[in-house]
């Protein structure tokens, strides 16, 4: 019998690739000059997908595979799924939540410190030899200064608990209030910015939290206040981030993810008050290692009619 497709929307790790090729046929779909062609000549074998948080199924593609019947994501953010499809399609969706949490969190946590800091701008500092000319000016303390989430779900929560360990009081806005959570729930995200002086970025990306950080929330923040993004670029209106950095309307900010990756705003990369980081919030081995199992973990359990680990839909 023909193994069974999977359709990789980009690459991946090698070991991702070779623990699918293991047991399904591999197909590489930025290997394939014409998709339409391909498609339409192996429809019947293509039942899974494998995507990721930039990479991920719309519904021209759902729509051009009729026997889809899994979806595999290689992230915890679901944004570039089309869910509405495939919850009419009865497609199932798998995503790798926990398994990334304490990475992304510990980025988080990265950010915040070296953006108050300024520790890149410290490391030139160093290397360019200026500090034979003069000390490195004075930045501003990290520990007990208000922390605002975005988003108390897994990442943000895991965020919590760390910044909570250097005496930051903790207050965030979610979609619903985590009673239990010990922390300060404020209504909206403008209460947040104006109560906080580092506003961290959690949340899933959906249509209510496209561009949730704009001027006015960047304007509640203020100029001694830190933005820290580690959701998805689209949360923030990028030029209204830029604008306010250039014109000192904002303190700070420490990203690790942009509007339009893996284009960055040039005003961006000559500011010192800023930290940018290439999306690696869950690039370590280990991390991606355990994300691929789940991916491998979540195919097999559905082409076996057993329960999926992490379903979405
Ligand atoms: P999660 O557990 O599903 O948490 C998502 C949180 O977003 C939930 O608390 C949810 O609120 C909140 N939310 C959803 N819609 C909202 C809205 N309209 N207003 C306010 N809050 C809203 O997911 P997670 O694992 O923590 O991941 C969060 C996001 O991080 C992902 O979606 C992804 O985009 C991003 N991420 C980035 C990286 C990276 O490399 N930088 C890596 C992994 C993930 P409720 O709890 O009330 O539903």
């Amino acid at each position: 019998m023909d193994k069974i497709g999977v359709w990789f929307t980009c690459p991946m790790s090698n070991y991702l690739q070779d623990e699918v090729a293991k047991r399904f046929k591999l197909i590489k779909s930025w290997e394939i000059a014409s998709k339409t062609a391909f498609i339409n000549h192996h429809s019947k074998s293509i039942r899974a997908i494998v995507g990721n948080g930039a990479y991920g199924a719309d519904s021209t593609l759902i729509e051009s595979l009729p026997y889809l019947e899994i979806i595999s994501s290689h992230s915890s953010g679901l944004d570039q799924i089309d869910l509405v499809k495939c919850k009419e399609r009865g497609i199932r969706v798998t995503s790798t939540p926990d398994t990334l949490t304490d990475e992304v969190a510990d980025l988080a946590i990265t950010l915040i410190l070296a953006t108050v800091r300024r520790i890149c701008a410290c490391d030139q500092h160093v290397r360019n030899g200026l500090w034979k000319q003069q000390d490195f000016k004075l930045t501003t303390k990290g520990s007990g200064k208000h922390v605002g989430i975005i988003g108390l779900g897994r990442i943000g929560s895991a965020i919590a608990k760390r910044i909570h360990a250097f005496g930051c009081p903790v207050s965030y806005y979610s979609r619903t209030e985590k009673l239990n959570s010990g922390y300060k729930c404020h209504p909206n995200v403008i209460e947040l910015a104006t109560n906080c002086e580092i506003l961290v970025v959690a949340c899933s990306l959906t249509e209510s939290t496209y561009h949730i950080i704009n001027r006015e929330v960047i304007d509640a923040l203020g100029p001694n206040g830190y933005l820290i993004n580690i959701g998805r670029g689209a949360h923030v209106d990028e030029p209204e981030l830029v604008s306010a950095l250039v014109e000192g309307r904002l303190g700070g900010a420490g990203l690790d993810v942009f509007e339009h990756e893996p284009e960055v705003p040039d005003q961006l990369i000559g500011l010192d008050n800023v930290v940018l980081s290439p999306h690696v919030g869950t690039c370590t081995m280990e991390t991606r290692k355990a994300m691929a199992d789940l991916v491998v973990a979540n195919l097999v359990a559905h082409f076996s009619n057993e329960p999926l680990l992490t379903p979405v839909v």
